[in-house]
């Protein structure tokens, strides 16, 4: 899950990163009340969208002027920025952040991320920080500094403050890069985060220290840690799908075909998502259901489905196992079907545990479905069902 950067700051703030002063408006009058409450002489007004590189893009603009923040904020809001990292649709702007600006003399890279290759939380820096820093980083890669914690002993402050060296920096400035990394770390373990990258970390002409930009990620496979976390969803980017799927523990993930598709287990429903492909077809999502599932949860993917109004046929793919039987996953379909209604076509290949039980459940039910025998022919089928290729 993203974090905006609004959001992200608040959180590092109790952590004792320094930040400048902001609040966050989602209406151009809004903006203006903000900047007059921060008080100042000038202010940045940014679109919060889970995405960088706005800057370039018109996304951030300095202004000098309550008013001019206004102005600012109504030539985002309600429009789409397209950004190098948004594609050609762009992301529409729901909200700015209207924060105090600084006088920067100089700005630093600074990321806390898990490297995966060594399953160790390491730290990137560099001295070369900014909008340019991919640029940068490419020019010239020894301008990147890498520190890696072992959990063991977690951050020290002499290695932060090697690291800090390392930029060229030194005195009070490198004491206070290594203060902010030990609060980036403490945020980075208690919140399950994946990333945590601050660019610009900003030196002002007074010597100060503040995180002008924050770009913060959580584990979704933590959250239910920090229920704090589910109300900083921001509706705008997670569609009400993939929130409704979060909330009945559904892999979930949209896509653009005719073809609703259930699966157990996630390689399961990619091979399937393939096979549909091969064969002509496009599939409307994935959707994994874990081994846990109950008939409920399974309801409600299926009521998912069916409520999607691109989906043509449905395709039901599930293999019995220890723990999820093939009737738990046909006694869900039924419980959909009841409260939802059988629109449309649905296939389903059942085997293994259970399978006997969830036709005769299915039976029982009056639930008509068209029964595969193999994956290739339920792939075929419920091509043919959606229309044809
Ligand atoms: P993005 O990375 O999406 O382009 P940033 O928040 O990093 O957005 O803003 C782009 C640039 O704008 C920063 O690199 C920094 O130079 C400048 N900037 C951002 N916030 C402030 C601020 N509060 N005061 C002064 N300059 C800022
Ligand atoms: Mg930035």
């Amino acid at each position: 899950m993203n974090l905006h950067e609004y959001q992200a700051k608040e959180l590092l703030k109790t952590y004792g990163m320094p930040v400048p002063p902001g609040i966050a408006a989602s209406t151009p009058d809004e903006a203006d009340k903000a900047a007059a409450t921060l008080g100042g002489t000038a202010w940045v007004v940014k679109a919060q969208v889970h995405a960088g590189g706005r800057g370039r893009a018109g996304g951030v603009k300095i202004v000098k002027s309550s008013k001019a923040a206004g102005e600012a904020a109504a030539s985002m809001l309600g429009t789409r920025l397209v950004t190098a990292q948004t594609g050609a649709l762009g992301i529409e702007v729901k909200r700015v952040y209207v924060e105090q600006a600084c006088e920067v003399a100089k700005e630093i890279y600074l990321a806390a991320l898990v490297d995966r290759s060594i399953g160790r939380v390491a730290f990137l820096a560099s001295s070369e920080g900014g909008e340019d820093i991919e640029e940068a980083a490419a020019a010239a890669p020894d301008k990147i500094h890498k520190l890696v914690i072992d959990p063991k002993t977690g951050l020290n402050d002499t290695d932060a403050k090697a690291l800090a060296a390392d930029l060229g920096l030194s005195g009070e400035t490198a004491d206070a890069v290594a203060t902010a990394m030990a609060a980036v770390y403490k945020a980075f373990l208690e919140n399950d985060a994946s990333l945590i990258e601050i660019n610009p970390l900003a030196v002002t002409e007074a010597g100060d220290l503040f995180a002008l930009d924050v770009k913060m990620i959580v584990d979704d496979n933590a959250i239910y840690r920090h229920p704090e976390f589910e109300k900083l969803w921001d509706e705008a980017e997670v569609s009400a799908e993939e929130i409704e799927a979060h909330r009945h523990e559904l892999n979930y993930v949209p896509m653009d075909g005719n073809i609703g598709v259930m699966v157990t287990g996630a390689g399961l429903a990619l091979a399937i998502l393939d096979m549909l492909k091969d064969q002509g077809g496009e599939a409307a999502n994935f959707m994994d259901v874990r081994p846990v599932a109950t008939r409920e949860q399974v309801a409600a993917g299926i009521k998912m489905l069916l409520a999607n109004a691109k989906v043509k046929a449905i395709l039901v793919v599930t293999i019995g196992g220890g723990v999820l039987r093939c009737d738990t996953i046909a006694e869900g379909i039924a419980i959909a079907c009841k409260e939802a209604g059988n629109h449309v076509p649905m296939i389903v290949r059942a085997a293994g545990t259970g399978k006997e039980l969830a036709e005769l459940a299915l039976n029982n039910q009056g639930v008509q479905v068209t029964y595969a025998t193999d994956l290739a022919e339920a792939a075929q089928l419920a091509i043919i069902a959606a229309g044809g290729t």
